[in-house]
């Protein structure tokens, strides 16, 4: 009676938890299967980030219960809607959840399954700690070739319309001899690249040094050809950090640098510290350091109270800045935010959704530009396992810059680095042979 089916939702740090959460109750000896129904316990790692991802999560669990009838289920939820919403989940009677457990608690999971199942008892833990880094585990991964490290947790910055600070607490940093240890054992195992993982990933510190220093002691392991980053405030990219990426072949040379708002009455609004032309400059100053420089960002639009005339503030950001990729959302309200309550969502739909199409017209052919440049370009890419199935004759991989390349099939292994000429964009990536 010790099988678990565990499901994520949300980003990169969910993801990432999950595996945490995996390594922990493997320890306390449950073991996980993939088939719902042959479990006993479900729970469900969500986010709170997404529009209507309560009721996502609430129809999930209804439907476990319903397909199980009158079998006994344990039904279980972590993560950021945990922390944002327990009143509501426990006090909702159709739901029936067992148990409950946020962001720092999930070493206490055995017990808290253990609370819930021999003591019938609704159990939960939904403590913020402002020192848990799990820097003591070592998250159950799977084998592949890049591997999602967490580096630092939590987030002091308080944009307006996140949930985050509240939902995950105060920024904390693990040791970069900690990282390094377990930088050393991936190098070991295989893994050819590490992503580390923050949710202001750039404003990492620790008495040990600063974000640039853990990233050039990371590139001194041996065994390791790539690392990334994500996500970064444009706020937090001191000189230092981008001399580093400008001269050290190990750091990819790819930013995501969220944008959020092209209009500066919007963006203090969103508490993003940074006005339009600030940001315009980093930008100039990203790519006159370091030569090839490939960029993406996050924007919402609609944001309260912004107007046509301040959306085109967005739209000549844009435009300037000619992002390889951006992920465009409409806004709409997170319970808890700052934006939630003192900020009526006041722009109609209809404006939210001609701005958006706008937004996202204007990115594909941005997009399609920017990989349109690289054809005649030997890029060096990274072979990786295929995402969905591809033709048996066909191999992916990604440049230093993050750009899906599809290669005739050839010899290249999974983890293979290879010279290609870019022979054909479209879109959504890039087509190449060995050069
Ligand atoms: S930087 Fe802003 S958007 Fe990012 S996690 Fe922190 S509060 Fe949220």
């Amino acid at each position: 009676m010790n099988k678990i089916f565990l499901e994520t939702y949300g980003c990169q740090m969910n993801e990432y938890d999950s595996e945490l959460v995996r390594s922990i109750l493997r320890k306390a000896e449950y073991e996980f299967v993939t088939d719902e129904k042959a479990a006993d316990i479900v729970m469900l790692n969500t986010c709170a980030a997404r529009e209507n991802a309560h009721r996502k999560v609430y129809g999930r669990v209804q439907g476990i219960r319903h397909a199980r009838g009158k079998l006994p289920v344990t039904i279980g939820i972590l993560g950021c809607m945990a922390t944002n919403l327990r009143q509501e989940i426990f006090e909702d009677r159709t739901l029936k959840i067992d148990f409950i457990a946020g962001p720092d608690s999930y070493k206490r999971l055995p017990q808290l399954i253990a609370e819930a199942r021999d003591e019938g008892t609704k159990a939960f833990d939904l403590t913020l700690s402002e020192f848990e880094t799990y820097s003591d585990i070592t998250p159950s991964r799977k084998d592949g070739i890049n591997a999602w490290i967490a580096v630092m947790r939590g987030c002091n910055n308080f944009c307006t319309f996140c949930v985050v600070p509240y939902t995950r607490g105060r920024e904390r940093s693990r040791s970069i001899s900690n990282v390094l240890d377990e930088v050393r054992v991936l190098a070991k195992e295989g893994f050819k690249q590490v992503t580390l993982l923050g949710q202001n990933v750039n404003s990492y510190n620790h008495d040990e040094g600063d974000f640039t220093d853990l990233i050039a002691e990371v590139a001194k392991v041996e065994g390791i050809e790539r690392i990334r980053f994500t996500s970064p405030h444009p706020k937090d990219f001191p000189d230092k950090l981008l001399d580093l990426m400008a001269v050290n072949p190990k750091v990819c040379k790819q930013i995501h640098i969220p944008l959020q708002a092209g209009n500066n009455r919007v963006l203090d609004m969103m508490n993003r510290t940074y006005t339009k032309e600030e940001f315009l400059s980093l930008v100039e100053k990203m790519r006159a350091k370091i030569p090839g420089l490939c960029l993406s960002t996050d924007v919402i639009v609609g944001f309260p109270t912004e107007t046509d005339a301040e959306f085109e503030d967005t739209i000549d950001v844009m435009t300037k800045v000619e992002f390889d990729m951006a992920f465009m959302f409409k806004y709409s309200e997170r319970q808890g935010t700052v934006a939630a309550k003192k900020y009526p969502d006041d722009v109609p739909e209809e404006a939210k959704t001609k701005r958006i199409m706008r937004l996202v017209e204007l990115q594909k052919a941005m997009t399609y530009k920017k990989n349109k440049e690289h054809i005649g370009q030997v890029l060096t890419v990274m072979i990786e396992p295929a995402i969905n199935s591809r033709a048996d004759d066909e191999r992916v991989g990604r440049t230093d810059g993050n750009k899906l390349v599809i290669l005739p099939h050839s010899s290249y292994k999974i983890g293979d680095i290879a010279q290609i000429r870019i022979t054909e964009a479209t879109p959504h990536c890039l087509r190449g042979e060995a050069a």
